[in-house]
């Protein structure tokens, strides 16, 4: 018997938690965090239904080290100091830069939303839980002291350090495909699952739904054209990014483009995009990502927070692109200055490249764009600069999950990480069963109901 119960994440993006029960052994799933919400880990609560308390959780496993996944790692380490923490190589330093940089983010959103309930965690329970963990090797069968469970992490092709975590009992097999991009991408290796037989597939579905099939590098050349028009006349660009993982790929494409032009578009680099990039480097290597001394781009230093230092900035570098986090120009980050320097110029441009929140201020600005001013860091902004929106996904299409459907064979799916409509379901279902040639089970989960898989792990 299988049981499944999605604590967070399982119809949502944010807070990623799933406790899995098969026969005795519990285990969680990622333990991530809603950075934005005021209500922001998963609904831990739930869990004491199928266990009695923490200890009884055997281990845990995080796919990657986005917050989303990561977030409330503290909270768990606290609740169960002994539980062992698995995660996949070459995440350790990110997952590092993400908890300590939530800490800092929690305490700045606290001053834009006084009725927040969100969780903080001491600096001690922060370095102790983080010195708790162990990272495994990719493609490194692993049993689980004192059980018959062995596990694997596959590399996901998502980001760096992010992985698809193969779950192994004497009576089943699991995979849990964490976040997951098919398709090639600029600054880390691709997505590469070895051949096992594999029973239950637990899958996120970010873009099951979207019928955007475009891929990173035509998003990416659509957006150099733009982005150099402006540029070469002397104005400005920002490009609001995701710190980890969007940002690298973007300044990867960006990198390599400007090898081939004559007048390169000039990269300057702000935010926690700065360190993730510097751990890129040094993880992967100046063969795998760039180097950070030709000087292909530019880390911005030495600006305190006030509008008008940023606009000196700009003033003394014309013609530049910002590459700056946070992705969402959430209230109070680098990117959201920036835009305040930069969106009440004509002819300066502020580009979006991923997922925006709906009541995030990003959401909120390509949807003002006519009414020409934008309230921003508790400021009204004129709104002058032209603004788009390029798609350059780290996650798969739907018929990239449909391919991997098709690659891994499993008996049954469950879907998690998105809120797709049933009519799209049922036709992701039609599509990997022509391609499996046989019916396969596929149940959406639901926050906090459980799915009983009776006849597997029997
Ligand atoms: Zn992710
Ligand atoms: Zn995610």
């Amino acid at each position: 018997m299988l049981k499944f119960l999605p604590l967070g994440g399982g119809n949502d993006i944010g807070a990623s938690s799933y406790l899995v029960q098969i026969n005795r052994f519990n285990f969680l799933l990622d333990a991530g965090l809603r950075p934005r919400s005021f209500k922001n880990t998963p609904k831990y609560i739930k869990m004491f239904e199928l266990i009695e308390d923490w200890s009884q959780i055997d281990a845990v496993f995080i796919s990657h080290p986005h917050l989303d996944h990561v977030g409330s790692l503290p909270k768990v380490f606290e609740a169960n100091p002994k539980v062992p923490i698995f995660v996949p190589e070459q995440s350790l330093p990110l997952i590092e830069v993400q908890i300590y940089g939530s800490l800092t983010y929690q305490k700045r959103i606290k001053k834009y939303a006084e009725d927040y309930l969100g969780v903080e965690y001491s600096i001690d329970l922060v370095s102790n839980c983080l010195s708790n963990i162990k990272e495994i090797a990719y493609n490194k069968l692993t049993k689980i002291k004192k059980t018959n469970v062995t596990f694997e992490f596959w590399p996901a092709g998502h980001i760096l350090g992010s992985a698809s975590i193969f779950i192994k009992t004497r009576k089943g097999s699991l995979v849990y495909t964490g976040d997951v991009s098919t398709h090639e991408r600029p600054s880390i290796p691709d997505l590469s699952y070895p051949s096992r037989k594999v029973d239950l597939l637990i899958m996120e579905s970010t873009y099951l739904s979207s019928n955007h099939e475009i891929s990173p590098q035509e998003g990416f050349d659509q957006l150099y054209l733009k982005v150099k028009d402006i540029t070469e006349k002397g104005n400005h660009v920002l490009i609001p990014s995701f710190a980890l993982g969007k940002a690298q790929d973007i300044i990867k494409m960006f990198i390599e483009r400007n090898k081939a032009e004559d007048n390169p578009v000039p990269i300057y680099l702000d935010g926690l995009v700065k360190k993730i990039t510097r751990i890129y480097s040094k993880v992967l290597g100046e063969s795998l990502f760039f180097s950070l001394k030709d000087g292909s781009c530019n880390f911005i230093s030495g600006i305190h927070n006030d509008v008008n230092e940023y606009k000196k900035f700009l003033e003394r570098h014309p013609g530049i692109a910002i590459i700056s986090s946070s992705g969402m120009l959430l209230d109070g980050s680098k990117s959201a200055r920036w835009a305040e320097a930069i969106l009440p110029y004509e002819g300066n441009g502020l580009f979006f490249t991923g997922y925006l929140d709906e009541e995030s201020p990003g959401a909120k600005l390509l949807k003002c764009v006519s009414e020409k001013v934008i309230s921003l860091n508790g400021e009204i902004i004129p709104l002058n600069a032209h603004i788009d929106r390029f798609y350059i996904s780290t996650h798969s299409s739907a018929s990239e999950l449909a391919n991997l459907v098709e690659m891994v064979k499993p008996k049954a799916v469950v879907l998690v990480h998105g809120n797709n409509p049933a009519q799209k379901i049922a036709e992701f279902q039609q599509a990997c069963e022509r391609k499996i040639n046989r019916k396969l089970p596929i149940i959406k989960s639901i926050n906090e109901e459980m799915i009983e898989l009776g006849e597997m792990f029997e």
